[in-house]
C-alpha cells in the first residue's frame, strides 16, 4: 500500500476510540498515575511519522516523557550552542518530575539529515526546496554546510565502523547516518551541560538510534563503558547493565 493509500484508508473516528480504549484500560490498571506522572526515562525524539517512541518502547501511558521536533533538536535556532527556551523548559520540567535518564534518539532515514545533507538539491519529494531542513538543522543555527560538517565524508565510514554501527547502503547514506549520529552526540553534550549547572543529583544522558529500515528494524544504544553501540535486539556487548532496561 503506497502512503497515500495508507492515509487515505485510515479511519481516525474509529481508531481513536480505539486507541482511547486501550489507553483507559491501561490508566485504570496503574493507580499510581492517577495522582500525578513518574516516566522512568525521557526521549528527545524526531517528528518524523515512522518514529513512535510509545510503539518503540512498546510502553503504555506514564512511561515515557517525551520532546519531539524535527531532527530531534535541543537548539535554538540560529543561536548555535544554545539551547532552545522550549528545550530548556522541557529539560527542567522533566527532572522536576523526577526523571533521571535522558535520551537522544536518532533514526535512520531522516528527512532533517537528509536534507541538510542533500542542500544543493533543488526540490525534494515534496515539491520544497532542500533550505527548510538544511536551515533547522543548521541548528544549529549555523550554515548549511554545518552538517556536513559535523563528520567529514571521508571519515564517516570509519566514524560508524568505530562506534559499531553497520554503514549504509551508499556512500552519501553513510555520510547522513554518521551525521544523524553526531548530531546526536552534539545534542547529548548540551544536555550534559545543562544538567550540570542545574544540579539536583545526577542525571544520565544517553545516544541511541532506531533503524526502521534496517531488516528487522533495529535499535542502538551507546554504551559509555565500551564507547560503542550495541543493537537492543542482541545481548549488552559489555554487560554494564547500561541499557538499564
Ligand atoms: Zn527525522
Amino acid at each position: 500500500m503506497s502512503s497515500d493509500a495508507l492515509t487515505a484508508a485510515h479511519d481516525f473516528k474509529k481508531s481513536i476510540p480505539e486507541g482511547m480504549k486501550k489507553i483507559n484500560e491501561d490508566y485504570a490498571r496503574n493507580p499510581s498515575l492517577h495522582a500525578s506522572q513518574k516516566p522512568l526515562r525521557a526521549y528527545v525524539y524526531c517528528s518524523d511519522s515512522r518514529d513512535p517512541i510509545e510503539q518503540i518502547c512498546n510502553v503504555g501511558p506514564g512511561v515515557v516523557f517525551g520532546y519531539r521536533n524535527i531532527g530531534n533538536s535541543l537548539e535554538q535556532q540560529g543561536t548555535p550552542e544554545a539551547l532552545s527556551q522550549d528545550a530548556i523548559n522541557w529539560l527542567t520540567y522533566a527532572a522536576h518530575i523526577g526523571v533521571r535518564e535522558f535520551v537522544i534518539l536518532g533514526h535512520g532515514n531522516c528527512g532533517c539529515m537528509k536534507n541538510a545533507y542533500a542542500c544543493n538539491c533543488a526540490v525534494d519529494e515534496h515539491g520544497h526546496g532542500h533550505g527548510m531542513e538544511a536551515d533547522i538543522l543548521g541548528a544549529m543555527g549555523k550554515s548549511k554546510r554545518f552538517a556536513t560538517d559535523l563528520v567529514k565524508a571521508e571519515e564517516a565510514e570509519s566514524y560508524l565502523r568505530k562506534l559499531g554501527l553497520p554503514v549504509g547502503a551508499t556512500p552519501a547514506e553513510t555520510h547522513i547516518k554518521a551525521i544523524t549520529i553526531a548530531h546526536a552526540f552534539y545534542q547529548q553534550k548540551l544536555a550534559q551541560d545543562f544538567f550540570s549547572k542545574l544540579g539536583g543529583g545526577p542525571i544520565k544522558e544517553k545516544v541511541e538510534y532506531f533503524e526502521l529500515e534496517a531488516t528487522p528494524c533495529a535499535m542502538w544504544a551507546y554504551c559509555e563503558d565500551d564507547k560503542k553501540f550495541y543493537n537492543l535486539s542482541e545481548s549488552c556487548c559489555c554487560n554494564c547493565g547500561c541499557a538499564s532496561r
